[in-house]
């Protein structure tokens, strides 16, 4: 989703998700850095370790419609391994110097349900949500989107207002997620480009 996106209403609350499991073993410190309890109620962020494994940039070459990989249903993720974090950061990098507040990644030409999405200005409120389903909705709210797959367009789209989604976190355990507003539209944008849809499919 592009960052010129906009939406009529005020400015998102913090997000926050409920993790339904109690952490397993392995997760908890990494280089003296706490990790939270995950059956804590926390905001949501890139565990920070992430970042260890790759600090060389990549920007990928974003996909444009009328390109038909946007057009193909994005794989279920299964291996929570390294290449997949690879994939994310460099979504991440790519998401960042295109301006984009959210990406998911068959727009790089990665088969797989990954979205991440951050809408604050600052670029500091990583999200990641593998495998998401919505799985619960409410209300309804117009916005006017763009898209990094189709550049200068605007489609006005009427969307959930508020949203629960199911999905994994990066560390492949599963996490609800309740959101509103601008975040809940950009998630419902980008679970749009997982399954093949795009913001001109509802212009007709
Ligand atoms: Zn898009």
């Amino acid at each position: 989703m592009d960052c010129k996106s906009i939406y009529s209403g005020s400015i998102p609350e913090h997000a926050y998700f409920f993790l339904n499991k109690s952490p397993s073993g392995g997760i908890g410190r990494h280089k003296g850095l706490k990790i939270p309890r995950l059956n804590k109620i926390m905001r949501v962020r890139i565990p920070p370790w992430v970042f260890i494994i790759n600090n060389n940039m990549s920007i990928l070459k974003i996909l444009f419609y009328p390109n038909k990989i946007l057009r193909e249903k994005s794989k279920i993720v299964k291996k929570y391994d390294n290449i997949l974090k690879k994939n994310i950061l460099n979504m991440f990098d790519t998401m960042y110097k295109n301006n984009g507040i959210g990406l998911s990644a068959i727009q790089v030409n990665i088969n797989k349900s990954i979205i991440i999405i951050d809408i604050l200005k600052e670029k500091n409120s990583k999200l990641i949500f593998i495998n998401p389903k919505i799985i619960n909705k409410k209300g309804y709210i117009k916005s006017k989107e763009s898209c990094l797959s189709i550049p200068n367009k605007n489609i006005i789209i009427k969307r959930y207002k508020y949203i629960n989604i199911k999905a994994n976190n990066i560390l492949g355990k599963k996490i609800i997620f309740k959101c509103k507003n601008l975040l809940s539209i950009c998630i419902q944008h980008e679970i749009d480009h997982i399954n093949g849809k795009l913001i001109i499919d509802y212009n007709k």
